[in-house]
Parts: C-alpha cells; sequence; structure tokens
C-alpha cells in the first residue's frame, strides 16, 4: 500500500522524522534531485572520435548522456556518478575518465 507522504517542511525535518535508508516522497523526481556532487571522476568526450553510435547512451545508468536529434550533445554532470561505463563500452575510445578534482580547479579558471 503506497504512502503519501506531506513534505512540504522537509528541510526543517531533523534526522528523527526520515525513514530509515530515506524518503522518497513522490516518483520521478530523479530530475530534481542533483545526485553528482560526489563523483571522483568525470567523462570527457572527444567528439572528432565520436559517431554518435549511442552506446553509452543506453549503457550509462543514470541517463546522463543527452541525445538531441540522433546526436550525443551532453554529458549531464549534475547527475553522472563518474562510474565510467560509458568510457569501458564506446568502441571508438571516445570517452576518457578524467580527475574530478582538477577538472573542477580548471574550470574556476575560466
Ligand atoms: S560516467 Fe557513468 S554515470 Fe557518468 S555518463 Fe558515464 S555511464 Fe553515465
Ligand atoms: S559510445 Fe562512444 S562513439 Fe558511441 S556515442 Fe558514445 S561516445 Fe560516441
Amino acid at each position: 500500500m503506497s504512502k503519501k507522504w506531506k513534505y512540504k517542511d522537509i528541510d526543517k525535518w531533523g534526522p528523527g522524522r526520515h525513514e530509515p535508508g530515506g524518503t522518497i516522497p513522490e516518483s520521478g523526481t530523479a530530475e530534481d534531485y542533483k545526485t553528482g556532487g560526489w563523483r571522483t571522476e568525470r567523462p570527457v568526450r572527444d567528439q572528432e572520435k565520436c559517431n554518435d553510435c549511442m552506446i553509452c547512451f543506453f549503457a550509462c545508468p543514470d541517463s546522463a548522456i543527452r541525445v538531441e536529434n540522433g546526436k550525443l550533445v551532453d554529458i549531464d554532470l549534475g547527475h553522472c556518478k563518474g562510474c565510467g561505463i560509458c568510457a569501458q563500452v564506446c568502441p571508438r575510445d571516445a570517452i576518457k575518465m578524467e580527475d574530478e578534482t582538477r577538472a573542477r580547479k580548471e574550470e574556476e579558471k575560466v
């Protein structure tokens, strides 16, 4: 039996109000929660090598490979957890995993 959650004030909940294992108040909310923050490596795609075969798109467990009109357009780093599966399955060696801390430092310089 499903349980209806009232969670408008969830930010004020202390640890005692959460269910063991966490609270998922409704379905279909994964997009709303950025879960890539604890990634230690990030995938970086070489556009020259990529032929948009979409193997990485189907293999990514977090649906973090973004596709538009049959082309790989982006990797959603807000949701990518850095598992490296995309780099492993790519037949053209077009994705390299790079150190996340170093990548963030480089971004800060720009
Ligand atoms: S590293 Fe993992 S989560 Fe991130 S895009 Fe690749 S397959 Fe998806
Ligand atoms: S698996 Fe490799 S070649 Fe295929 S779409 Fe992904 S990055 Fe491009």
